[in-house]
């Protein structure tokens, strides 16, 4: 393109809430075969909610509670900020006067998985099933069955560990965006195919997917992994924009042929990529690459 036709379109993108970085992103985004999407923040709200807990032992609700708190105190995870919250309602409606939660001590992130630390002479885990094996916690049946049960329902399960064992579980849920699964079928009559690639479980992935009208989907993959994925359909000879929030999509953002970062998403994603969606509204993927074809094609 010209840098006139890149500057009228930068200028129109801007105005319309897409902030594209320079003429290499509109000139590759109207070749966009494949959109992969981020799960948690991309086409979900991103502000997960507990609904459920669930105690495997003799602690109370509220000590199993405070626990997970003082273990999450600094994590900057959405998870991690529903946990919080979820406890603190639960101190606020039984009245306790403990309002001040202890902070974890030798604080870890585990990425992808969950965080650790010690709380009093406690160690405590806060994650997934995958945090519990690396920390070789057995999770049994009575636990898998609430993890099941949880996770059909598109809902990701945070098992607490207290000294290698699993306390007790919340099962949280983070609803779809209103217009993601419009958008997965607009992006498919443009002749795109959606793919979802997320750090969470199948199960749940797969039950998000089915709600916003996803076929393909890819699961349990840590930063690298995403970034991984979009080589392999690159190998394939696609095209492909990446869609993400989260610091764990940067390398993918950078990956793909067009990063495409929502704006509500960490800064380092907003770094990454080569277009910000500063609405944070998904039908601007089709914006973008709407503005690309229109462009390119009036050019040639
Ligand atoms: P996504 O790719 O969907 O944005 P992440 O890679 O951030 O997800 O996290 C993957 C999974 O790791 C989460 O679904 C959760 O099970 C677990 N996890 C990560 N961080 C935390 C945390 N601070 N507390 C509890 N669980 C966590
Ligand atoms: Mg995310």
């Amino acid at each position: 393109a010209t840098p006139t036709a890149v500057m009228v379109a930068t200028g129109k993108g801007a105005s319309l809430g897409v902030l594209i970085k320079g003429g290499n992103a509109l000139e590759k985004a109207h070749k966009v075969k494949t959109v992969v999407f981020d799960k948690t923040g991309t086409l979900t709200v991103g502000k997960p909610d507990v609904v459920s807990a669930v105690l495997f032992s003799k602690f109370s609700m509220e000590e199993f509670c405070d626990m997970a708190t003082a273990a999450e105190a600094n994590s900057e995870h959405p998870i991690a900020k529903a946990v919080v919250e979820h406890a603190k309602r639960l101190r606020q409606k039984f009245g306790s006067s403990n309002e001040h939660v202890a902070e974890a001590k030798d604080f870890e992130v585990h990425t992808g998985a969950g965080v650790s630390g010690k709380v009093g002479d406690k160690i405590v885990l806060v994650g997934n099933r995958r945090l519990m094996q690396a920390f070789h916690v057995p999770v049994g049946s009575e636990v898998e069955d609430y993890i099941s049960k949880n996770e059909q329902l598109a809902r990701t399960c945070v098992l607490v560990a207290i000294d290698g064992k699993v306390a007790g579980a919340f099962a949280v849920t983070d609803p779809v965006k209103p217009e993601a699964r419009i958008v997965v079928s607009f992006l498919c009559s443009m002749g795109i195919t959606s793919i979802m690639v997320t750090g969470d479980n199948w199960a749940t992935a797969h039950a998000i997917a089915k709600e916003v009208g996803i076929k393909e989907v890819f699961a349990e993959t840590d930063p690298i992994g995403k970034a991984n994925k979009i080589k392999e359909l690159q190998l394939e000879g696609m095209s492909v924009a990446m869609v993400g929030d989260g610091i764990n999509d940067s390398p993918a953002l950078v990956a793909a042929d067009v990063g495409m970062a929502i704006g509500a998403g960490t800064d380092v994603a907003i770094e990454a990529a080569d277009i910000v969606l500063i609405k944070s509204n998904l039908e601007d993927v089709i914006t973008a690459i709407d503005l690309s074809r229109k462009t390119i094609s009036r050019i040639r």
